[in-house]
């Protein structure tokens, strides 16, 4: 057991203080939001450019966190004195203390460990080379794509005695960041996936980038690849002798020339499977069939065969394996269920380490709902069951899970470990269904982990039945994408309050305020008292802005904490009145400067200033803002920079009034790009964060957040001639056409100026024009030149493909009207990494 005692001899560094109570260290600990167990955890204050873990030491050392790794010359927050019990170890590089640390567990292990490594393809090679091992060996993996200079250090932690093989990923964006990472992994076996355009920028060109990768491999036996990418094959022929090189080709020529240990030929490509002949030198061919028929599975599944062949394996046996694998879900979802449930669908793996992300994930959800954790036997662990099912039922009081169905034959044999639960035991996925009743399931909070094996998909599908099939799908990743895009523009010290009006701009308030209270922005912002005290019942702590707060909203207001926006002077005689009632929060002065929308003119800031001053022991400011009328047009700059001038002005009178500083805020989402000089204390970041560039100078830059999709209900062969729809308005035309009928209408917000040929959409990847008029609940749209499509093919109304701002232009409007007109009975659908 690793003590707190051993770590200066394994990282450097110098102790500051001795723990009062050293316990052995268990837990890496990177993030204060994700304390499990404080007392065998090791913190390390990592500091990056957005970012700086020293922050949070008080609030750690209060959950009870004793084991502190801190950087050279950073001041502890509160003074040493603030943590009497605590270890600290101070060193330079905080990273590199993990890495060693991480380093020094892994050479406990003598096994056999694959580093993968490539552009592409690395997590679902992992995945598949793990199913495809996973009879013979017990296998510990990165969950994920965790394969950062963070991820992998964290990956290899969760090696333990009963491992019998190591399988991570690495990935890098910087040149010496592989050999990091190879020091960490320290690979016997090695995979490159192949070589393309992902995350170059860092690197001067080709060769540096496939050099650098090459750098995981310095020390494993045998490489497998694909010789086929040219420069792969060049840098592993220079670096690695030939006998270590395990290669495949698809080409004769190479095959021929004795480079590559197996040649591939493709015999058959079917709708959903593919029919390989594997030859190797010295030995028979092989046939296999693949269930997949695109070309990045078949290039990941074929690392994985050509390993299992060098192993030696059966060939029959491997074919039934090959059989077996299965799709690689890539991101967690969070989906609308039935009965005002939420499911965090999360079925492709469970082992304990993805179970415990899992679990975390749940435990981000301020959602005051009850939880419950649909789960199925726990595989992989390495642990015998008792200990296994002690440690899953250890994890589950943090994330609040109050219910448990355990599906599989282990969790029911263990199912003492979960006493003072609620809960629930099946033999197998089956069982569960034949005993499946919608009504016990309501107003609740449900993860749903089972091992693939488990076909849990059916059980999500079952939680999702009648729901309506048009999805708005928002990418949580992209958001968190788009915040640090912007958080980047902002100057050292300037806050960021996020507007989350209007159900955040039609995307879900709930998930997106708790998103971004989890990335610690500082301010939120809605429009009316409602949305803000949804916000709090569901668990949102963050300050909150209300923009047009309703005179008789005011308890309301101080019941839950919300801000008031209050721009007139009527609205503030109101509000002292009420705050000499009993206390109120601190207020927002909204000043006109140009927008003559809300707020007071520039010839109230004396007579505002006295009031407030006159009734300081009333109300505090807490801030001061003003709104730009045309910050996404260039044409409109002299006019912008009038209202900054004016604000900037205005401010400082208002300051000197009533005697104490406030914050003062100015632009929104176009405005911090285009006035960098005026962001004051704070910006207001509105339609940025869900992926609009509304002042078009920086698009590129954002990813697109939503993405609107419906399904096709049916698909008509019209002969010339026929119309289609109310009025006829779709007109006849001399040619056959195909017509097929969408879930959407505009009671789902989908805009009735898209008929008639103005809008189109996505199917199968090619645009099809709308015909005649969209009805209330479904629209149609023709579909002649797009081939084979059927009921039940998915449509995109706008998003990935269909950008929003082109859209919005054809109908005369903008991306925002387009994005808060999706109607609350669409169903939102979460995806975040
Ligand atoms: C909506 C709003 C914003 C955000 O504007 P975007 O253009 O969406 O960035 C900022 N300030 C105020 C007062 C707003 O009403």
């Amino acid at each position: 057991m690793l003590q707190f005692s051993d770590l200066p001899a394994l990282l450097g560094g110098a102790v500051l203080q001795q723990p009062a109570a050293p316990a052995p260290v268990q837990r890496l600990l990177l993030d204060s939001r994700r304390v499990e167990t404080p007392a065998d955890s090791l913190f390390f204050a990592l500091r990056g450019p957005q970012h700086d873990g020293h922050r949070y030491l008080p609030e750690l050392y209060r959950a009870g966190v004793r084991q502190f790794v801190v950087e050279t010359g950073v001041e502890l927050p509160e003074g040493l004195e603030a943590y009497p019990e605590a270890g600290f170890l101070v060193v330079d590089d905080v990273l590199a203390a993990l890495q060693a640390l991480a380093a020094h567990h892994r050479r406990q292990f003598a096994l056999p460990v694959f580093g993968i490594t490539g552009s592409n393809g690395k997590t679902i090679v992992k995945e598949w080379l793990a199913q495809l091992l996973s009879p013979d060996e017990l296998v510990c993996k990165s969950p994920r794509s965790y394969n950062s200079q963070v991820g992998v250090p964290l990956s290899v932690w969760e090696l333990n005695e009963r491992h019998t093989l190591g399988i991570f990923e690495a990935g890098i964006s910087e040149p010496g960041e592989m050999a990091r990472l190879a020091r960490v992994i320290q690979p016997t076996l090695g995979i490159f996936t192949n070589l393309g355009t992902a995350h170059d920028a860092g690197f001067a060109g080709w060769e540096d980038k496939v050099e650098e990768k090459m750098r995981l491999f310095g020390e494993v036996e045998t490489l497998f690849y694909c010789a086929d990418h040219p420069l792969v094959h060049a840098a592993a022929r220079r670096q690695l002798s030939p006998e270590r090189l395990a290669a495949w080709t698809r080409q004769r020529a190479v095959y021929e020339a004795g480079e590559a240990r197996w040649l591939v030929s493709v015999k058959e490509t079917l709708a959903d499977r593919t029919v390989l002949r594997v030859k190797q030198a010295d030995a028979e061919a092989h046939t296999f069939t693949l269930p997949f028929a695109d070309e990045p599975s078949l290039e990941n599944a074929l690392h994985g065969l050509v390993v299992l062949l060098h192993r030696g394996l059966d060939p029959a046996e491997l074919q039934r394996r090959l059989e077996r694998l299965q799709p690689v879900a890539m991101r967690l979802e969070m989906k609308q269920a039935l009965n005002g449930c939420y499911v965090l669908d999360d079925t492709y793996n469970n082992d304990l380490a993805g179970l415990r992300l899992a679990l975390d994930a749940l435990s981000r959800q301020p959602r005051r709902l009850p939880r419950t954790l649909i789960l199925s036997d726990v595989l992989e662990s390495g642990l015998a069951g008792a200990e296994l099912y002690a440690r899953v039922a250890a994890l589950l009081p943090a994330s609040g899970v109050g219910r448990l169905i355990g599906v599989g034959p282990d969790i029911s044999r263990h199912q003492a470990a979960f006493a003072g639960l609620q809960t629930r035991f099946y033999p197998d996925t089956d069982a569960l269904l034949a005993d499946f009743r919608p009504d016990d399931f309501r107003q609740e909070l449900l993860l749903v982990k089972g091992a693939r094996r488990y076909g849990f998909e059916r059980v999500v599908a079952a939680l999702q039945q009648k729901l309506h099939g048009t999805v708005l799908e928002v990418n949580l990743d992209a958001l968190v994408h788009n915040l640090n895009f912007y958080r980047r523009q902002l100057q050292p010290g300037v806050k960021l309050m996020v507007m989350v009006k209007a159900f955040a701009y039609g995307s879900g308030s709930m998930e997106v305020a708790n998103l971004l209270q989890f990335h610690r922005a500082d301010y939120l912002a809605v429009a009316y008292a409602d949305e803000g005290v949804e916000l709090r019942r569901q668990g949102i702590s963050l300050p909150i802005m209300v923009m047009n707060p309703a005179p008789d909203s005011f308890a309301t207001l101080r019941q839950y904490h919300l801000e008031p926006e209050i721009y007139s002077f009527e609205l503030l005689h109101g509000y002292l009145d009420a705050a000499r009632q009993a206390p109120l929060p601190p207020i927002h002065l909204k000043l006109d400067t140009g927008m003559r929308r809300l707020g007071f003119g520039e010839d109230d800031v004396a007579e505002l200033g006295a009031l407030l001053h006159a009734n300081a022991a009333l109300v505090t400011v807490a801030s001061a803002l003003t709104h730009l009328a045309s910050a996404d047009e260039a044409g409109q700059d002299d006019f912008s920079r009038g209202q900054l001038a004016a604000f900037a002005r205005l401010t400082p009178e208002l300051e000197r009034i009533i005697g104490y500083p406030v914050l003062k805020h100015a632009l929104n989402s176009a405005g911090i790009l285009r006035f960098p000089e005026a962001q004051f204390d704070m910006v207001r970041l509105g339609i940025g964060l869900y992926g609009v560039e509304a002042g078009g100078q920086r698009p590129e830059a954002l990813r697109p957040v939503s993405t609107l999709r419906t399904t096709v209900s049916q698909v008509k062969t019209l002969p010339p001639g026929y119309t289609v729809g109310y009025g006829r308005r779709g007109e006849a035309t001399a040619h056959e056409r195909r017509i097929a009928t969408l879930a959407i209408g505009y009671a789902d917000g989908y805009d009735r100026r898209f008929g008639s040929g103005v809008g189109e959409v996505l199917i199968r990847g090619q645009r099809a024009p709308l015909v005649g008029s969209v009805c209330m609940d479904m629209c149609m749209v023709d579909v002649t030149g797009v081939a084979g499509v059927r009921a039940g093919d998915e449509a995109v109304v706008f998003g990935e493909g269909l950008p929003l701002p082109a859209l919005a232009a054809r109908i005369g409007t903008i991306a925002y009207e387009l994005l808060t007109n999706v109607s609350e009975r669409v169903k939102r659908v979460f995806l975040a990494e």
